[in-house]
């Protein structure tokens, strides 16, 4: 089933979780554990995120150094496969520009089409860690709204080569990233919601946040979007703060910040475990006003991490 119909026919808010593939050299059965952990708490869907491929440079002979082309977190095709087959419920492959000519992002839509997927999260995806800007692939798209685009004219029966005939259209349900605090290269709020509204109007059905502390914030973004015309479902994204570490690297990695008190809170702690406390508590408060106000999905990140999400879960849906 398609997210905008499990949100259609919801009577409230629902769960959702997203999962990142083992590195490579792993088996599945990490996603195993967080699937059998969070299953109880009946997620409406699951996505699985995406990774580009990495340029590294080996130490060859002769003190030379040797490129490599690396991905290290593989299978997002195959791990949707699998929790569809494994645990009946609907997955969401995230698809990202970065590292894909249109050429290859086609083939993998088909994949996905005859896998039985009815969901993509279209994606720019960040700039490879060798590169300090988001560079496409010579064929490949810029933004997320170019790859979006190819998605949508494969739902209405046009493939690459025009000289195709009787295709199949595909019938994907479209979601899209948005950004409570501003994506981090956008000059200015106003032209990142330009952006967003553009995804959206080329066909994007619904729009999940990138993670935030501060609920303020999302409602703002929200009020935003509606005066700017975008009026399909926003689903917040949340993960608990799970280390102390996580202070700094959350900032550094997702270009958002924290309310005084968390900050505060979290560093009051002694211990890791003080830390997972504070944060569960903290997520569960997030939650509740969010159901409170109305949101049609509560997502969740993981990040490989259960036990968290699970006591938040069983806080908030497992009653
Ligand atoms: P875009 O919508 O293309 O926007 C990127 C930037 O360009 C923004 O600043 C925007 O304002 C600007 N922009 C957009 N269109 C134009 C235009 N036509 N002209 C000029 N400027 C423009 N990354 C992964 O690699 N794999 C994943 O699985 C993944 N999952 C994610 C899931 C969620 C919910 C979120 C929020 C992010 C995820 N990311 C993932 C990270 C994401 O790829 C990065 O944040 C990336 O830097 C931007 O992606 P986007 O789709 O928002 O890009």
């Amino acid at each position: 089933m398609k997210v905008t119909e499990h949100i259609a026919k919801a009577k409230q808010t629902l769960f959702s979780i997203e999962v990142l593939p083992p590195l490579k050299g792993q088996t599945i059965n990490s996603i195993y554990e967080t699937m059998d952990r969070l299953m109880p708490y009946n997620p409406a869907f699951v996505d699985v995120t995406y990774h580009r491929q990495e340029v590294i440079y080996r130490e060859a002979e002769k003190g030379l150094m040797k490129r490599h082309v690396v991905r290290k977190r593989p299978g997002t095709v195959g791990i949707c496969a699998s929790l569809m087959n494994r645990y009946n419920i609907d997955t969401v492959p995230h698809i990202i520009c970065g590292g894909f000519s249109k050429d290859e992002t086609e083939d993998a839509l088909i994949d996905l089409n005859f896998v039985g997927i009815e969901n993509v999260l279209v994606l720019r995806g960040d700039p490879a860690k060798t590169e300090g800007i988001f560079k496409p692939e010579p064929d490949g798209h810029a933004y997320a709204s170019d790859l979006l685009q190819q998605v949508v004219d494969m739902n209405n029966g046009s493939y690459l080569d025009p000289e195709l005939k009787d295709t199949n259209k595909t019938d994907f349900c479209i979601g899209v990233a948005g950004y409570p605090e501003k994506h981090y290269e956008a000059p200015n709020f106003k032209s990142d919601l330009k952006y967003l509204k553009k995804k959206v109007d080329l066909g994007a059905e619904y729009i999940v946040t990138q993670l935030f502390y501060d609920n303020k914030k999302f409602f703002q973004f929200v009020e935003d979007c509606r005066k700017a015309g975008i009026e399909v479902p926003i689903i917040p994204g949340l993960k608990p703060i799970t280390s102390q570490k996580q202070l700094s690297r959350v900032p550094h990695f997702f270009h958002v910040d924290f309310p005084d008190e968390l900050v505060d809170r979290i560093e009051a702690c002694k211990t890791n475990e003080d830390v997972k406390r504070v944060g569960v508590e903290w997520c569960i408060q997030q939650s509740e006003e969010l159901i409170e106000a109305g949101v049609p999905v509560l997502h969740y990140y993981t990040m490989g991490k259960a036990t968290s999400i699970a006591q938040v879960a069983e806080a908030v849906f497992g009653k």
